[in-house]
């Protein structure tokens, strides 16, 4: 078999200090010590990954990578702080306090025939745990942006894949054969269009082309790491600019089934702007340090799955309260076998969905009951998103806003009248009054 990794593919390009922007200002002093401490004691130390990226690009790192030729055990050695992970790969950890420096040595990405790396039929990468050289560790990672070293000897960028230049083109590249790359590991298809996004980066042409035919290769990966990386896609702050970009390279279908197939069957749009809505809103409150949770992020990319799948069950007559339950449940099931959401994100999602049936119900006991529920914030804010994206809500939302104030002050300036209409009882289909109705509530 082909191997990328092939060393013809890297010539060592040296930026010098005097050539580049990373001053070391914009690195973690628990990175700097580390750095220093390997190099004194005999070995070669360079800061890699995306930090260098994101420091070339003027972004803050989120966390530090550490890439030596030293050994786990004689990493050990040198840090009292430190803490040997992973079976397959062993990994230092040097443990400041709350930050941690990950140091790894040096590893190769071929098939050297000790055995110690096996390639599933279809090219998946199952074990990669080989030493190698500075040029093999460059070349087994995902994009050239990503394989640049900041050597701590001379300040200088080492650069064995022309990931330089490409970061002053703003391009992800795949190092090597895309397509023999995402076979290898089908999660960097999502990578790429993360970190494009993230940096405001195109993907380089050859690298994009593949995607769309690739993309079904997604439902082969983790269910618990594709869950690990949506939340790095939709919770990082760039999460409409990822949306987009999952869109473009045919991404979604793979990753949200039901939800791409909701949103393309719905021909208002209505669906697809209230995502867009509401990941536009979960980047801004990113932006301002607020807190964003799982369970709302995902009633939001699953809400079209689930507006689908409760239309579908009332026009086969179910009832009301029984379709939502079921729609909830089967929507969760189904999601399941592509990205692994914890019950303890899915119930509270389910929650949030159920909750919207309740804001048309304005009788007082109903009002206080809903008001004291513990996902009520969440479920408002929710409907807050449902009225931005069609404003059919706005009397609900008025209502429920004055609610929290004072419940009884809501009830009178807003008379239940309409409340018969919803007579299935608790947990009825959200109906609009009668007054305003206009369309199906479920696709709004
Ligand atoms: P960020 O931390 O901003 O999400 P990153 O590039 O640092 O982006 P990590 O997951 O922290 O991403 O990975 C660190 C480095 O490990 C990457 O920069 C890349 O060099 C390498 N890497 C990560 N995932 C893969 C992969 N799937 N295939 C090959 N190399 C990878
Ligand atoms: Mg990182």
């Amino acid at each position: 078999m082909p191997t990328q990794n092939d060393t013809a593919l890297t010539r060592l390009r040296s930026i010098p200090r005097d050539q580049h922007s990373i001053s070391r200002k914009g690195i973690s002093p628990n990175a700097l010590r580390v750095l220093y401490r390997l190099r004194e004691g005999g070995h070669e130390a360079y800061l890699v990954g995306g930090a260098v990226r994101d420091l070339l690009v003027g972004l803050q790192p989120k966390d530090f990578d550490v890439a030596t030729d030293a050994t786990p055990e004689q990493i050990k050695a040198l840090f009292r702080n430190c803490r040997l992970i992973g079976r397959r790969f062993r990994l230092a950890h040097v443990v400041f306090g709350r930050e941690i420096i990950e140091v790894a040595t040096f590893r190769a990405n071929i098939d050297d025939g000790s055995g110690d790396r096996e390639t599933h039929a279809g090219g998946r990468l199952l074990r990669d745990n080989v030493y190698g050289t500075i040029e093999d560790d460059a070349v087994r990672r995902d994009f050239t942006a990503n394989a640049l070293y900041y050597a701590i000897e001379d300040f200088s960028v080492r650069d064995y894949t022309g990931g330089f230049e490409d970061v002053q083109n703003r391009v992800m590249k795949l190092i090597g054969d895309p397509e023999l790359r995402y076979r290898e590991d089908p999660v960097r298809m999502l990578r790429a269009v993360r970190l494009a996004a993230k940096l405001g980066f195109s993907i380089d042409p050859e690298s994009a082309a593949p995607l769309p035919h690739l993309a079904s290769l997604l439902s082969e990966a983790a269910p618990a790491r594709l869950f690990e990386e949506c939340l790095k896609l939709f919770l990082s702050g760039n999460a409409e600019a990822s949306f987009l970009g999952l869109e473009q390279h045919g991404l979604l279908p793979a990753l949200l089934p039901e939800s791409a197939a909701a949103m393309a069957a719905n021909r208002s749009g209505a669906l697809r702007r209230m995502l867009l809505e509401g990941l536009r809103n979960t980047d801004a409150r990113v932006a301002a340090e607020e807190p964003v949770s799982p369970a709302f992020l995902f009633a939001l990319l699953l809400w079209p799955a689930y507006c689908r799948a409760l239309m579908a069950l009332q026009a086969e007559g179910v009832h009301a309260a029984e379709a939502q339950r079921r729609a909830a449940d089967r929507v969760t099931v189904h999601q399941l076998t592509t990205v692994a959401l914890p019950r303890r994100f899915s119930l509270p999602m389910q929650e949030i969905w159920l909750l919207q049936s309740r804001f048309p119900l304005r009788q007082r006991k109903r009002v206080v009951r809903t008001l004291s529920h513990p996902r009520f914030r969440a479920a408002f804010d929710f409907l807050v998103l449902r009225q931005s994206a069609s404003d059919d809500h706005a009397e609900d939302v008025a209502f429920w806003r004055e609610a929290q104030q004072d419940p009884d002050h809501a009830i009178a300036a807003h008379p239940p009248e309409a409340e018969v209409e919803a007579g299935e009882g608790e947990g009825a289909a959200p109906r609009k009054r009668r007054r305003r109705r206009r369309r199906s509530t479920a696709t709004e």
